[in-house]
């Protein structure tokens, strides 16, 4: 069997300049950068232009299995375009950790995929390092202003910001800084968290233009005072000079899918620890564009279909017209008590117990008001008796279900999902948040829990509920709330799969980010830095002279 870059390095490209043409695009919106790849500059023109239909794919909670939400994001989306929908496809750029850990790439698999895939997953247009390198300059900043005078009065010890590397590292999650005597810096304890889960990760994909993204960065709390008073990157005073370094990353970045569906890749926050989604210009693009953008949110419905509902959807001005909840016959059985190793067996006993988790999805995806479609993404060893029992089940729960092969024939193996899709986007919609911005935060937390995950409500720690008091008395309760905790399990610990009942999700402490605009509840022992496993993807990757890539995938 091919691996995914053996099939995408086969692949035939077009140039950008027909995709973008094909797209719609107008010659001076598209920069471009190299053959394969764009950035795109926004044009006021494209504003006027009618929404297209907005479907959001997502999935139930990701399993060793593989659920492939991209790789049906990518079907989905060139089927959509073979039935002669025209649609643009907006997803989140991988993150060179995990690419070189173990996630896998996050450009989709087999005929399903988007290209150029290697340089997508590898540097791409440099986004990532250049949210890097601004994130980290911001730091230097902000330990210079400590060692000439402190004039911000700023307490060492309390300094909420680190620096950020695209790097699965788990040596620096914890550090001194400054050490070397008194022309080497002021020490402090401090620890570097991944790009992917920088503040300024979140401002890029929030913001809808420069002037928003320096408004957004001057409210960055940098840490606080001696006496506990907030401190700024506005009272630093230079947000001027991150926002500048950031002039070519809020670019949108277009390729194109193996079936040359126009495609925007651009941000890449992760789900279980920032907001998990693509950025509002790309996704706003797409409506623009289309007359169905199609994109996704990381992991589970639990973490990024959540988190796109509440904090994405307000600010883009546009809930979904359809939610897709992807699963698989393999992950349903791990989650219900499957081993791993036999996953190619038929069993019927594990997956009828491991289909409540998908129901969990289903009926917290339907609480929003939208339609909801289940996809159900088909591996060579599900046999129709299986496939019958996803569908059964999901009539009961009354929605449908509709296996797609997009792994093993692209867009051709979506055409049943595909009609589905465009079917449930003409069903009526009435959109309902889950919270309201005036919701205490425990109120938020606890619907979350209750409503998302199906758990009984939350505990926190001594110093979670502190920080709430001095929330409140800040204003800033008033904002969203991103849970911080692992995709694994609806609850905060990866070992509880399927649908565990009667559980608290445990607050130990809560990140303000303000610059982005919501509070981060640190759930459970979620990390921002992570490491690497015992046998990383890095040991097998190779390159010829000839810059053929192999075992990258
Ligand atoms: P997700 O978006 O849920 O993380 P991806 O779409 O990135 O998942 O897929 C993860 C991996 O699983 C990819 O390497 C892809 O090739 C593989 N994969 C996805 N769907 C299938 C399938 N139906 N059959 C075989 N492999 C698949």
């Amino acid at each position: 069997m091919k691996s995914d870059i053996e099939i995408a390095q086969a692949a035939t490209m077009w140039p950008i300049e027909k995709v973008a043409k094909q797209a719609g695009f107008v010659s001076d919106e598209v920069i471009p950068y190299g053959k394969n790849t764009a950035k795109i500059e926004i044009n006021e023109q494209l504003h006027k232009n009618e929404n297209g239909k907005l479907v959001l794919v997502t999935s139930i909670n990701p399993t060793p299995a593989g659920e492939g939400k991209s790789t049906v994001a990518v079907g989905l989306a060139d089927a959509l375009n073979l039935a002669h929908h025209k649609t643009m496809l907006a997803l989140r750029e991988p993150s060179l950790g995990p690419v070189m850990g173990m996630k896998g790439g996050a450009t989709g698999g087999g005929m399903s995929q988007v290209l150029p895939m290697d340089d997508i997953n590898l540097h791409f247009t440099g986004d990532f390092h250049a949210l890097t390198i601004a994130q980290n300059t911001l730091m230097a900043l902000v330990d210079n202003s400590i060692y000439q005078g402190n004039k911000l009065n700023l307490d060492p010890r309390q300094v909420l910001l680190k620096r950020v590397l695209d790097v699965n590292d788990r040596e620096l999650r914890h550090i001194v800084v400054g050490l070397g005597g008194r022309t080497s810096g002021v020490p402090r304890e401090s620890g570097f968290d991944i790009t992917a889960a920088s503040e300024l990760m979140a401002i890029l994909t929030l913001s809808t233009d420069l002037n928003d993204m320096q408004r957004r960065i001057n409210k960055i709390v940098v840490g606080y005072t001696y006496d506990k008073k907030p401190v700024t990157v506005a009272e630093l005073g230079v947000a001027g000079a991150i926002t500048t370094l950031l002039k070519d990353a809020i670019k949108p970045n277009l390729v194109q899918t193996m079936g040359h569906t126009p495609t925007l890749i651009h941000g890449g926050p992760f789900a279980n620890i920032a907001q998990g989604t693509n950025s509002i210009q790309a996704t706003k693009i797409a409506l623009k564009m289309g007359d169905y953008a199609v994109t996704e949110a990381g992991f589970g419905a639990d973490l990024g279909g959540e988190k796109f509902l509440d904090v994405k959807t307000p600010l883009l001005g546009k809930h979904p017209d359809t939610i897709v909840i992807v699963a698989t016959v393999r992950a349903l059985k791990m989650h219900g008590g499957m081993d791993k190793k036999d996953l190619n067996h038929e069993d019927t006993a594990a997956l009828q117990k491991g289909l409540a988790n998908l129901g969990q999805h289903i009926s917290s995806m339907k609480r929003y008001g939208v339609p909801v479609v289940v996809a159900i993404n088909k591996f060579t060893n599900d046999t129709d008796a299986e496939l019958k029992m996803i569908e059964d089940y999901a009539d009961q729960q009354g929605v449908k279900a509709y296996p797609a092969d997009v792994w093993g024939q692209g867009g051709q193996g979506a055409t049943d999902l595909a009609a589905g899709v465009v079917t449930a986007t003409e069903q009526p919609a009435d959109f309902q948040p889950l919270y309201q911005p005036d919701d205490s935060i425990t109120t938020k937390l606890n619907k979350i829990v209750q409503v998302i995950y199906g758990g009984k409500g939350i505990e926190l720690s001594p110093k979670a509920k502190k920080q709430i008091a001095s929330f409140e008395k800040l204003g800033w309760d008033k904002l969203p709330i991103i849970v911080a905790k692992t995709q694994y399990s609806l609850t905060d610990d990866a070992k509880q799969i399927g649908k565990p009942e009667d559980f608290v999700i445990h607050i130990r402490e809560f990140v303000p980010k303000l610059g982005a605009g919501f509070l981060v509840a640190m759930a459970g022992n979620i990390l921002t830095m992570p490491g690497l496993p015992k046998d990383p993807v890095a040991n097998h990757i190779e390159i010829d002279n000839d810059e053929k890539i192999t075992g990258l995938f």
